[in-house]
C-alpha cells in the first residue's frame, strides 16, 4: 500500500450543482477529520456512511462550505485504501478551497489517473479494467459507454484468464514431456499442443473480430451521404443532426466541401459526411468537390445513397447504384412527401427491400426507419445480447495480434516435427502476451503511459 494520501477534485470542473473532492490513502480519514466539523467525529463513523457538516479551516475557524462527507474504508473502496469523498457545493471556488485545505492538512495532490493506478496496484482491478475506465471517461455514445462499462467490470479479463489457464496447463504438460522423453509421449503432446493452441487461437480470432466493432463504437461509423446534387443530402444530414451545420439551398452543386457531423443513431455513433453532389461537371471548383466525394466513398464504412423520389433516375444515379451495390449501402429514397417519378423497381433489382428506406428529410417522416436500417446493418441485433465482449483498446488489439501470431506458429510447428522445446517458446510467448493485457508483469513505463491518460481525480 502507498504511504501517502492523495486528493483531487473528482468531478468535472465547471458549474455543476455539486463537486466532489476525493481523498485516498492511509491518512485519508484523519486528514478529512481535521477540517470537518459536525456532531460526529469522522474517525469514529462506520464505513460507507454519509455525514453532514461543514468544512472549517482549523487555523482561523473560517467556514468554507456546507458539505456531505462519505467515508469508505479499505479494502471496500475503489482504490482498496481508505477513501473519503467530500461533496461540496458546485462552482470552482468552493471546491478548490476545500481541496487546498486538505492539501494543507496532510494530503498531496494526485497525479492524473493515480486513483485508478492505486486500484490496480492494490489488486482491485486488472489493467484491462483500468484502461476501460479511461474509455469510460472518454466514451461519446451510450453504446460505447456500455462497452467500456462492461470491460471495466472485467468482461474481457474473464475471457482471457481461462485461456491463460489452459496455456499454463499445456506448458506444464510439455515440460513433463521434455523432462522425461523416454516416456515417448511425443505424438500425444503434438496433438495436445495443436488442439489447445487451435482452440485458443479461435477464441483470439473471435475477440479480434469483435474488436473492429469496438473501434466503430468508439470512433464512430464513417458514413458518407452520397447522391446527385439536389437529391436532399444536406437536408438529410440536417435532419439527422437536428441542427444546421450544412448549407441547404435550391441551387444544385452548392455543397462543395465535405461537411462532417457526429450523430448518435439509437446509440450508434456515426461520423456523417455530406459530400458534394456527384455528377459530371465542367466547373473546376465543383470538380474538386466531386473528386473528394469519390475519395470519401472509398473510405466509408457505410454509405447513404440519396435518390430523389420526385424525379426519374438519372444516368449518374444509375452509375452510383451499380458502383455501390456490393458495399454497405442503404438507399434513401427522399422527398416522399412529393409525387413520385422514380423507377423504384429498377433500384429493387440490385438492392433488397431491407436496404431501401423511404423518407422525407423535409418533414422527418421515415427517419426512424433509417435508424433501424443502420443499426440492423451493423449489429444484426448482436450488440444488444448481454454476453458480448468488445475489444476497443488499441493496446489490447495489438497484444491479441501478437498472441495470434505465436499461436499460429505453435500450431504450424506441430505439423513440421519441430522440437518440442522450440514450440514451447511460442506457447510461452502467447501466454505472456495475453498476460500483458491484464497487466501481468507490466513494466513501470507502460503503467505510467497508461495512467497518465486519465484526467485528474480519477
Ligand atoms: P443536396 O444538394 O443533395 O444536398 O440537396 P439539399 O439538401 O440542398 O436539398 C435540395 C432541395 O430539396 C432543397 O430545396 C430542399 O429543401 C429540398 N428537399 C430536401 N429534402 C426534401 C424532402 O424530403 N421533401 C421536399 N419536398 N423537399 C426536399
Ligand atoms: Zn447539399
Amino acid at each position: 500500500m502507498n504511504e501517502d494520501t492523495i486528493a483531487a477534485i473528482a468531478t468535472a470542473l465547471g458549474e455543476g450543482s455539486i463537486a466532489v473532492v476525493r481523498l485516498s490513502g492511509a491518512d485519508a480519514i484523519n486528514t478529512a477529520a481535521k477540517v470537518f466539523k459536525s456532531k460526529q467525529d469522522l474517525r469514529e463513523v462506520a464505513s460507507h456512511t454519509v455525514q453532514y457538516g461543514w468544512i472549517v479551516d482549523p487555523h482561523n475557524d473560517n467556514v468554507l462550505d456546507e458539505v456531505l462527507v462519505t467515508v469508505m474504508k479499505g479494502p471496500r473502496s475503489f482504490t482498496a485504501e481508505d477513501v473519503v469523498e467530500i461533496s461540496t457545493h458546485g462552482g470552482i471556488v468552493a471546491v478548490k478551497s476545500v481541496l487546498e485545505l486538505v492539501l494543507r492538512y496532510g494530503a498531496r495532490i494526485a497525479e492524473p489517473g493515480e486513483f485508478t493506478k492505486r486500484a490496480f496496484l492494490n489488486g482491485r482491478i486488472d489493467l484491462a479494467q483500468a484502461e476501460a475506465v479511461i474509455d469510460l471517461i472518454r466514451s461519446k455514445s451510450d453504446r460505447a459507454f456500455q462497452v467500456a462499462r462492461k470491460q471495466a467490470d472485467g468482461a474481457l479479463s474473464k475471457q482471457i484468464i481461462p485461456m491463460r489457464q489452459e496455456l499454463i496447463e499445456l506448458l506444464a504438460h510439455v515440460e513433463v514431456n521434455i523432462d522425461y522423453p523416454e516416456h515417448d509421449v511425443e505424438d500425444l503432446t503434438s496433438d495436445y499442443i495443436r488442439g489447445t493452441c487451435s482452440k485458443i487461437l479461435k477464441q483470439v480470432n473471435e475477440l479480434l473480430l469483435k474488436s473492429n466493432e469496438g473501434k466503430i463504437l468508439r470512433e464512430g461509423i464513417v458514413t458518407v451521404i452520397a447522391g446527385r446534387p439536389n437529391a436532399g443530402k444536406s437536408s438529410l444530414l440536417n435532419a439527422l443532426a437536428r441542427d444546421n451545420k450544412a448549407i441547404v439551398t435550391d441551387i444544385p452543386g452548392t455543397t462543395r466541401d465535405i461537411v462532417e457531423e457526429s450523430v448518435s443513431l439509437s446509440g450508434i455513433p456515426l461520423r456523417l459526411m455530406d459530400t458534394a453532389g456527384i455528377r459530371e461537371t465542367s466547373d473546376k471548383v465543383e470538380q474538386i468537390g466531386v473528386e473528394r466525394s469519390h475519395d470519401a466513398l472509398i473510405d466509408a464504412d457505410l454509405i447513404l445513397l440519396v435518390l430523389n423520389h420526385h424525379e426519374p433516375l438519372h444516368e449518374d444515379d444509375r452509375k452510383l447504384l451499380k458502383q455501390l451495390k456490393d458495399r454497405s449501402t442503404i438507399i434513401v429514397v427522399n422527398k416522399i412527401d412529393l409525387p413520385g417519378s422514380l423507377e423504384i423497381d429498377e433500384v429493387r433489382h440490385d438492392y433488397n427491400e431491407e436496404r431501401i428506406v423511404y423518407l422525407s428529410a423535409k418533414d422527418g417522416n421515415g427517419i426512424d426507419e433509417l435508424e433501424k436500417s443502420v443499426s440492423g446493418l451493423f449489429f444484426s441485433g448482436a450488440v444488444d445480447s448481454g454476453d458480448i465482449t468488445y475489444v476497443s483498446n488499441a493496446r489490447h488489439i495489438a497484444l491479441l495480434h501478437t498472441t495470434k501470431k505465436s499461436l499460429e506458429d505453435a500450431v504450424a510447428a506441430t505439423y513440421e516435427s519441430v522440437p518440442i522445446d522450440l514450440i514451447q517458446i511460442d506457447i510461452t510467448a502467447s501466454w505472456e502476451s495475453l498476460g500483458e493485457i491484464l497487466g501481468d508483469a507490466a513494466g513501470d513505463s507502460l503503467l505510467d503511459q497508461i495512467f497518465s491518460q486519465f484526467c485528474l481525480g480519477k
